[in-house]
Formats: C-alpha cells, structure tokens, sequence
C-alpha cells in the first residue's frame, strides 16, 4: 500500500512496477500517421519519468530515447507568448474546452476566426503568429526552443527536421485553419511562415526525462526548483495548469481530468507531460492513440500512479 504522504511513497518500485506491469498491455491504439515521419515510430516502446521538485528524477523503460514531443510544445508556445503579449492573447484566441478534435475547423465559423484555446491546432497556430510577429521564422523557432531548453535545463534538445519536412508536406488541414483564421483577421504574418513556425515547434523531440524536468517549472509555481529561475509568473503558472486541465486532452480533456486529476497535455507523437503541483512533474510516452488522439497506455500509466500516489488536484 503506497497511497498516504509524499515520504513514504516508494516512488522507485511503484514506478518501475506501473512500466512492468502495463507493459504487457497488447491493445495500446494507433500511431498517428497522418504524418508520415510519425508513423516510422516503433509502437512498443514505453517510457516514464517523474521529476520530482526535490530535484530527482525516477524513470523507467525507454526515458531518455528522444520522441517527437508535438502538440505538448504548445505548452511552452504558450507560456512564451503570454510573455511577450500579456493578457493581450486573449482577444486572438479562447479560454474554453473546444469539445471537438484537435485539428477542427467547425467552430472557427461560428466564432469568426477565433479558436476556442490555445492548445487545438487553430489556437497554436495563433500563438506562433504572436511569436513570429516582428521576428524573421528562423529566430522565432530559435526562440522557442531556447525557451524549451531553458525549462529542461538542458541545452541538447533538439528539433527533428525529417518530421517538421513532413508536416509542412502533408500539413494541408492546418493550412485550411490558418487560411480560415486569415480571412476573419486573426493571423498577422503571412499563413506559410506561421505555419512554418508551428510545424517546426511540433517537430521538437524530447526525452520522457527531458520533458519531466521541462514541465518543473508548472509544478513549482513558475519557478525551476533546481535552478531557482523564474520561468513564468506564479500566477501565470496556475493558469497555464487550468488551461492543461480543461484543454490539453481536446475532446478527452473531460475524462483525463476525471481519470488522472491532473492538468495534462498530450501530443499525437504519444507523450503525455501532466502536472502535479506542489509534488512532480510527469512525462510518459507510448506512441499508440486512442480515438482522441492522446497516447492510450500513457494515460493508463498516469491513471494508475494518480491512484497510486494518492496525487490529485481535486482533493488530499
Ligand atoms: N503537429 C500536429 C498537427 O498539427 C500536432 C497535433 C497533436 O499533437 O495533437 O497535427
């Protein structure tokens, strides 16, 4: 029984049990390949880490083998973005659960052009044309992943070319989002170099580890437990978390939140970076999806460490 307070959790063995135990899960969905790169990703492999704000970090499986970290950049899009505009942000993009899949474009119509939040593909693409603005591509994607890198503390983390290539070959729905938002007035640099923009900050590859320690920061209230530098305000921390709770899941976020009880946030490469407040931050990463399009084991794993842990947002 390891439920009870942060000491006495073993967190090493229930770790290592969760990857032992949920690896021989054969039913782990389907990899995303609608983008073509994507879908040259070995299925079995599995990986979690949990960085602790004491400064450890327990891992277990594939944890330093680098994935594609995809819609998860748009954490990090968007904390780089509220920095540089504020509060302004929200005229161009929503604050509420879309309902609908990450790459829809039936509410842009109804809503003129502005995406429901941040983290559906219309509302970050929104937010790369705030990181563009007034910067050429090249330096707003180095920007980004300065910022990336500045999170994990970790200055090897890398873009993968060969997947940024072959979203912008195949990216023609998120195209058809950035044209539509054109229309209505919400994109202010030209639709190909936003999108150049977008492509590439999904195309940022990570380790479980690296992307545990990035996500610090969101845990200790805007600030990175081992450096002691300040990422992002402690209220702007907070807010980024409940947009991670309602959002970071698309049309699963209700039942993420219900299952897990943290703010999460999935990528179609099959990672999963969820929040634990005042405790952790958790990577996981199994490249099969479920309907939704979020990884299907990881979310599994982080079900059980939350029952595990006792963890949750929602109560001691
Ligand atoms: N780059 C992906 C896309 O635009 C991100 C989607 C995701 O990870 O959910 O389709």
């Amino acid at each position: 029984m390891r439920q009870g307070s942060f000491d006495m959790i073993d967190l090493e063995a229930l770790v290592r049990e969760a990857h032992d135990e949920l690896s021989g899960v054969a039913d782990r969905g389907k990899v995303a390949d609608y983008i073509p790169e994507l879908g040259k990703v070995d299925p079995r492999k599995f990986a979690i880490a949990v960085a602790t704000l004491d400064g450890r970090c327990v891992t277990a499986g594939d944890a330093q083998d680098a994935f594609s970290i995809q819609s998860i950049s748009k954490v990090f899009a968007l904390a780089l973005a509220l920095g540089k505009v504020g509060d302004a942000l929200w005229k161009r993009v929503g604050r509420e659960p879309s309902g609908t899949a990450f790459n829809s474009i039936v509410q842009l119509e109804h809503e003129k052009g502005i995406p429901r939040n941040p983290f559906i593909n219309a509302g970050a693409i929104v937010v790369s044309d705030v990181i563009l603005a007034g910067h050429r591509p090249r330096e707003a994607i180095g920007e980004i992943l300065r910022f990336v890198r500045v999170a994990a503390n970790d200055d090897s983390v890398s873009i993968d070319p060969a997947v940024a290539r072959s979203e912008q070959d195949h990216g023609y729905r998120n195209a058809a989002l950035a044209n539509y938002m054109r229309a209505f007035g919400n994109m202010q640099n030209p639709v190909e170099l936003t999108l150049g923009v977008y492509f590439h900050q999904c195309a940022i590859e990570m380790s479980c580890v690296q992307l545990a320690n990035a996500g610090l920061f969101l845990a200790n209230s805007g600030r990175d437990p081992r450096t002691g530098i300040s990422v992002v305000s402690k209220e702007r921390a907070r807010r980024i978390n409940a947009l991670m709770l309602m959002c970071g899941h698309y049309d699963g976020s209700g039942d993420f939140a219900y299952k897990v009880g943290f703010p999460g946030k999935s990528g179609v490469g099959g990672g999963i970076l969820a929040i634990v407040p005042g405790r952790a931050s958790i990577a996981v990463w199994s490249p099969g999806l479920d309907a939704q399009g979020n990884s299907k084991l990881g979310t599994r794993v982080l079900e059980r460490i939350a029952h595990q842990t006792g963890w949750s947002i929602f109560g001691v």
